[in-house]
């Protein structure tokens, strides 16, 4: 990449850049800078469509903060979820200088610091909401907010022209599970004193009136526990802390042991327990392997795969294929989750294979069991009528969610003591402010950048496979044909190379074995599994990177092609 003298500042002015998250849902990341001190907020990743083959995360382009080399002074987040933090392994390398964030938060970077092996000590510094760091010309204060996971801050950034206010992701939560309450005083002073912008979070924009507490599910859990007589399974996003703690809590009152299942659910209630978010009474919380010595009636399984992805826990406790945990008669599925757009297909089949079972699938629809941890219109518009600020930019969304927002904040900010100038911004666009105004002006390069992880092991052995890396390690495609009876691969299966040299002596024995390894994994795979096409495909691309590695020492990206007939 481009690695020539950065593109000026302008002299006097603030520059901000989102490199993510203003145009699309995910990978939140926005740089400011003001002379040669730039700082980012946030470094978040994106989960990719199913149809993205080969594609495990997706990050923006680095370019902006490449080209600013040793300017780059600070990172600064908001809050642990990976739309925020999953990229932080990725930009550490360009930051020279400190990682702020709440304790949880940053709780929740380091292992990921860990897995990739990045050396961080002394560079991850703790910060307390309504507490102030001082980074160059910028001076930054954390102010809580509330969410869908404990310790979330919104960002206050005074710069020398003016104070801008950087939400993070927020709802007003009136009554907090852990009575850290989003801190409305503050917001309202700094309106008070003045604030040249606001950067709000867009995302359910579209959603009238106010989201909720988080505490409002407790009374369709408790009917759950009530109701249930076998084992209870409720599948919840990793970082869903607050949701954990209902859970727990109900299990202890109804006599149930707890156990987390799956690698990140595991891993987050071991950290948040430590931290003490999360509390666990004596006795109750057991192993997964301890799950199958217990009568069904006395367990409640939280796990992962509540989107349905196929290595996550729940879709494979739905064929069978999980080591410790099985579901069958009398025994029920809560979805405690919004299904993210794009993976509906895949929810469905796992709650096809769930049903199959014999055991109850209960959704949000069904019963209450899901509050979004974003703010709705009206809580937005709180916000705006708090902060009043000179010019507004709506962030985290698709263009239509921050159009929308926009259009609402021009309602708010009517009348004669307030007056607004929206700036909806896409990514890349340069918002420059200074003395007089604040305006968009010009395009720095963005884009993305395609992770491909491959999953064997503890340890998440990552190579981050941009357009470089590709042409250096290659592609294979692999075309598999499935008979659409029996579920067993049909003729030969077919192994494209692209970008992938080999010794033409070995290529022939290569793809030999590799059509082997395919048969022994079609061979060892159930007619159910076999039918899910999410699962096989995910199976073939391991199986056969795993191949290739082994053999030839080198990373292609692969691409499954599995074709019914
Ligand atoms: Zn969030
Ligand atoms: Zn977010």
């Amino acid at each position: 990449m481009n690695q020539s003298t950065p593109p000026p500042v302008s002299p006097g002015a603030l520059e901000v850049v989102a490199l993510g998250g203003l145009g699309e849902f995910g990978m939140n990341m926005m740089a400011m800078s003001w002379g040669d001190t730039t700082i980012v907020i946030d470094a978040g990743v994106m989960f990719p469509d199913p149809d993205q083959l080969g594609v495990d995360l997706i990050i923006p382009d680095l370019s902006w903060l490449e080209q600013r080399r040793g300017q780059v002074k600070a990172l600064v987040l908001t809050h642990g979820h990976e739309d925020h933090i999953g990229g932080v392994p990725h930009v550490m390398s360009l930051i020279d200088g400190p990682v702020y964030g709440t304790a949880f938060t940053l709780a929740l970077v380091e292992p990921k610091l860990e897995e990739h092996e990045i050396n961080f000590a002394g560079r991850l510094k703790t910060v307390k909401p309504r507490e102030t760091v001082r980074i160059g010309p910028f001076s930054i204060e954390f102010i809580r907010v509330t969410h869908s996971m404990p310790d979330c801050v919104a960002l206050a950034i005074e710069t020398p022209v003016g104070t801008v206010v950087h939400t993070g992701d927020f709802k007003i939560d009136q009554t907090p599970l852990d009575g850290e309450h989003f801190d409305l005083h503050r917001f309202a002073e700094l309106g008070q004193r003045g604030v040249l912008a606001l950067f709000a979070d867009s995302t359910n924009i579209d959603r009238r009136g106010f989201t909720g507490s988080d505490i409002e599910v407790i009374e369709g859990f408790e009917e759950i526990f009530t109701s249930t007589s076998g084992k209870l399974v409720v599948a919840m996003f990793s970082s869903s802390i607050y949701r954990m703690q209902i859970v727990v809590d109900l299990a202890a009152q109804f006599d149930r042991k707890v156990a987390f299942i799956g690698r990140s659910m595991a891993k987050n209630a071991e950290i948040a327990q430590r931290l003490g978010y999360l509390r666990v009474p004596v006795g109750v919380q057991i192993r997964d392997s301890d799950v199958n010595d217990l009568p069904a009636q006395d367990v409640v399984c939280i796990t992962t795969g509540s989107q349905g992805e196929p290595q996550a826990a729940l879709p494979r406790i739905a064929i069978d294929d999980h080591r410790h945990v099985r579901i069958g008669q009398d025994d029920v599925v809560v979805f405690s989750a919004r299904a993210i757009p794009g993976n509906e297909k895949a929810i469905a089949r796992t709650m096809s294979h769930i049903a199959r079972r014999g055991a109850d699938v209960i959704t949000d629809g069904m019963k209450h069991v899901h509050v979004s941890g974003h703010g709705s219109a009206e809580e937005l518009k709180l916000v705006l009528s708090l902060i009043r600020p000179r010019y507004f930019v709506p962030i985290h969304g698709e263009y239509r969610q921050l159009a929308q927002h926009a259009r609402i904040a021009k309602r708010v900010m009517s009348g004669p003591d307030r007056r607004v100038e929206v700036l909806l911004a896409s990514d890349g666009d340069i918002i420059r402010f200074d003395a007089g105004s604040g305006r968009i002006e010009g395009k720095a390069m963005v884009g993305r950048v395609l992770i491909d992880m491959t999953r064997t092991g503890e340890v998440g052995d990552e190579v981050l496979r941009d357009r470089r890396n590709v042409a250096a390690e290659g592609i294979v495609v692999a075309v598999l044909a499935i008979s659409q009876q029996t579920g067993a691969i049909v003729g030969e299966p077919e192994i494209i190379p692209r970008g992938f040299v080999f010794d033409p002596d070995e290529e022939t024995s290569l793809f030999r074995e590799a059509s082997l390894v395919l048969r022994e994994l079609m061979a060892s795979t159930s007619v159910e599994e076999r039918a899910d096409q999410g699962l096989m495909t995910e199976r073939v691309r391991i199986e056969l990177r795993r191949f290739f590695k082994k053999r030839t020492g080198r990373r292609p990206l692969v691409l499954p092609v599995l074709m019914e007939i």
